[in-house]
């Protein structure tokens, strides 16, 4: 028996709905693009949605969107994965990195005021295990330097900050469909907005910066005609992909119950474990507990890790902070300190977490760290 920290659910239904597509005209730039985008916008109560090809691929159309270049800084937590970051050198722009609260683990608004300086043009908040990031405070401080706020949801589509879904409170909104993400696609990713203007940009750079549209064109010899009017990548989505997606939808809100149950499970079982530090909600936040993130405290973090590995169990841990890899050391990060975010990668592990997880995998992931924590 392994277990994995994460992995996808699909059922009879989601491959029926794959089949359909692969015996239709369209396997790309078909009908089921719109239909999952729709069904998305309407979920998290946004305006328009982009859906692409990969979650690296909607944070770096939206930071292209965002008009990020050389000179600019964009603010972001260094405990994520490194996409929400390479999206910002993507686009010549230099990342920041804030450090992260102690408690909530995301990015800490305070330490991102401490970071703002003339050149910062854009805050990348990620809701870290799903959990939303301090939203009213991150908002306040762009409004204040005006700037641009991208949220990296690739956790959290589902999550929910003060009544609200995440997806319709920021700027843009990118979400990922990798099959440890709460529904996939196989590979995928979504930028969504309520800005109209943004969304035109973001269809271009999705496409070649290829458009068809008259109101675009600065001529027109044709039916054929069309214009490249910036310079766009091709990162488009499948029907396929999307038709997974749309039947991934209808099943969201039983994922994410049933990984709260899951949560709720561990919590209750570490309450009374000294050696473990749970994860702190905030309140009036409802997360969509895409990772489960316990900090071993007084013993080894590396011992308990290798010996759950060894018991079939697939921990992990999220993540090694950003600035830390060669790349980033290599390119100016050397010096990059972070005490919580250090902090916390030093003790952190994730479990097993998945809305197909069954009970007795839970109870044999407890026993397991228990064990090994005592
Ligand atoms: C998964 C993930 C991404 C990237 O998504 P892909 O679909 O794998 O490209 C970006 N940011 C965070 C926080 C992620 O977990």
């Amino acid at each position: 028996m392994y277990i994995p920290y994460g992995r996808q659910c699909l059922d009879e239904e989601d491959i029926e709905e794959v089949v359909k597509v692969l015996k239709s005209d369209y396997l790309t730039t078909g009908p089921k693009i719109r239909e999952f985008e729709e069904k998305v916008e309407e979920y998290v109560g946004a305006k328009h949605a982009v859906a692409v090809c990969n979650g690296t691929a909607a944070l770096h159309i939206a930071a292209l969107a965002a008009g990020i270049r050389e000179g600019d800084e964009v603010i972001t937590t260094p405990i994520t994965f490194a996409a929400s970051a390479n999206c910002v050198l993507y686009c010549g722009g230099t990342p920041v990195f804030a450090d992260v609260d102690p408690e909530t683990y995301n990015i800490d608004p305070a330490e991102i005021e401490k970071k703002i300086t003339e050149h910062t043009k854009a805050i990348i908040p990620v809701h870290y295990t799903g959990q939303p990031c301090d939203m009213q405070k991150i908002h306040e401080i762009a409004k204040k330097h005006n700037l641009l706020v991208i949220e990296d949801a690739a956790h959290a589509l589902g999550a929910a900050y003060h009544g609200e879904k995440i997806g319709g409170l920021s700027d843009m909104t990118c979400f990922s469909f990798h099959p440890v993400k709460p529904i996939t696609t196989g590979e995928g990713g979504m930028v969504v907005t309520n800005d109209d203007e943004l969304y035109k940009r973001l269809l271009l750079f999705r496409s070649h910066g290829i458009t068809r549209e008259e109101e675009f064109l600065t001529k027109n010899e044709g039916a054929w005609y069309y214009e490249q009017c910036l310079l766009g990548y091709n990162y488009r989505i499948t029907d396929i992909g999307c038709a997974l997606g749309c039947s991934q939808m209808k099943k969201l809100d039983g994922f994410i119950e049933r990984r709260k149950e899951i949560a709720m499970r561990y919590n209750r079982a570490f309450e009374d474990v000294r050696g473990i530090k749970t994860p702190a909600q905030l309140e009036d936040v409802e997360s969509g507990w895409h990772l489960y993130m316990i900090q071993v405290l007084g013993k080894d973090r590396k011992e308990v890790f290798d010996a759950l590995r060894k018991e079939g169990i697939g921990v992990n841990v999220h993540y090694i902070p950003v600035y830390a890899h060669p790349y980033y050391r290599e390119h100016g990060y050397a010096g990059e300190k972070c005490i919580h975010a250090e902090e916390f990668y030093a003790r952190a592990i994730s479990l097993p977490i998945f809305p197909a997880m069954t009970e007795e995998q839970q109870n044999y992931v407890i026993e397991k760290v228990k064990q090994y924590i005592n």
